[in-house]
């Protein structure tokens, strides 16, 4: 099998594993429990939390482990937002970009609807970047603004935002930014206090841990409503008995990734551009989707006009190459990508696009054959639909 979805999800690394594994079988405790078998938990997920913090460059306590990306991205979305307008009434508005994924956009769209929040969409250019400029013009003066939130990185077309740029026109006028960096990571720099973020949304399933963890980092002083209450763990912003051996997963996984990234960008690039090349050169029609360079090393998406996405991609699933057409949380759905709209794509071309990703043990034999396998797929249907 070849497996090019690896920004839906990626198998759990042995590492990972065995340093998950203790905390699964005899090291059980809880870490809020007073005998040793609980304060040895509680010291593991305190390593756990400061080798994420060491990746991303900020302190230990900035870092609330959640179940995934969507509790992330949902905590930072509507936690901010509530805490900002309880101690502000004036500030009404959420400003987020066209092709925020569906946590964050499910989010805003819960606040208008259930707290009457006003929120303003940003739109993007062609190739999915938001322009400075405009972000800077829909914030305006920013004192009725609750939070601003951009995606680091796109799950669909694979196109990276100049977040620090953004944040820094956020802070400038005093709103609150958050950023999605779940696809981001592992690719791209997570130096928090550097590219100046508010808040950052990570997921461990797409770096080599478990479905089912995830991380927040919420910069020291930003008010944030807890969503989930209870015993009061993570600092009370997010009660239930931590998952020890999921948040070491998560760090683990955090390390790895970090530890090599730069080697690992510089290979999956150059794959990567003799894929696209490769595509545009042999699939008849093909359509390269987002930014030309500025996209995660290890995302390729096209849009193939006279085909049907879902076509091909059984095409490609019957000789054993495995995508995604559009994202997977959008996927049995008929209705053409959100993202691929926003960016002025034709509806029915939208419904023709494929996601090609992968990690960074990626072979270019590999992504050659899939490229055999891609455009005599595309051929097949084409054929059929003319
Ligand atoms: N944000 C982005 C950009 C994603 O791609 C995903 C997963 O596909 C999520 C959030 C949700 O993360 P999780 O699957 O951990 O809930």
């Amino acid at each position: 099998m070849i497996y090019l979805d690896a920004a839906a999800t990626t198998p759990v690394r042995r590492e990972v594993i065995e340093a998950m594994f203790p905390f699964l079988t005899n090291q059980f405790g809880n870490p809020s429990s007073h005998h040793g078998l609980g304060e040895a938990a509680a010291e593991a997920l305190a390593g756990a939390r400061r080798e994420a913090a060491e990746v991303l460059g900020c302190q230990p306590e900035e870092l609330t482990f959640t179940s995934g990306g969507t509790e992330a991205n949902n905590l930072a979305v509507k936690g901010i937002a509530l805490a900002r307008r309880a101690s502000n009434s004036r500030r009404n508005r959420i400003v987020i970009s066209s092709i925020e994924h569906p946590a964050v956009f499910e989010s805003v769209e819960y606040l208008a609807r259930v707290h009457g929040f006003v929120v303003e969409v940003v739109p993007v250019g062609p190739d999915a970047t938001v322009d400075p400029a405009v972000f800077a013009s829909v914030l305006g003066a920013g004192t009725d603004v609750a939070l601003a939130a951009v995606m680091y990185a796109n799950n669909e077309v694979g196109t990276v935002q100049d977040i620090s740029v953004l944040a820094h026109i956020a802070t400038s006028a005093a709103v609150p930014f958050h950023t999605d960096a779940v696809q981001g990571a592992g690719w791209l720099d997570l130096a928090v206090y550097e590219l100046g973020v508010d808040s950052l949304a990570l997921s461990g399933h797409k770096i080599g841990a478990p479905k089912g963890v995830g991380l927040l980092y919420l910069r020291g002083g930003v008010q944030c409503e807890p969503l989930v209450h209870g015993g009061g763990q993570e600092r009370g912003l997010r009660s239930g008995t931590e998952n020890v051996a999921f948040a070491i997963a998560l760090a683990t996984a955090l390390g790895l990734v970090d530890a090599d990234r730069q080697a690992r960008v510089q290979h999956a690039e150059t794959v990567r551009e003799m894929f696209i090349a490769q595509v545009l050169d042999r699939v008849p029609g093909a359509l390269l989707t987002g930014h030309r360079t500025r996209r995660l090393p290890s995302v390729a998406s096209f849009c193939f006009p006279g085909t049907s996405g879902e076509s091909v991609l059984l095409e490609l699933e019957r000789n054993d190459v495995i995508c995604s057409s559009g994202s997977a949380c959008a996927a049995g759905s008929d209705e053409p990508s959100m993202v691929l709209t926003a960016m002025g794509i034709e509806r029915s071309v939208a419904q023709t696009a494929l996601r090609f990703s992968f990690g960074a043990d990626i072979m270019s034999e590999t992504l050659e054959k899939a490229c055999d396998e891609l455009a005599a797929a595309v051929r097949r249907v084409q054929r059929l639909r003319s």
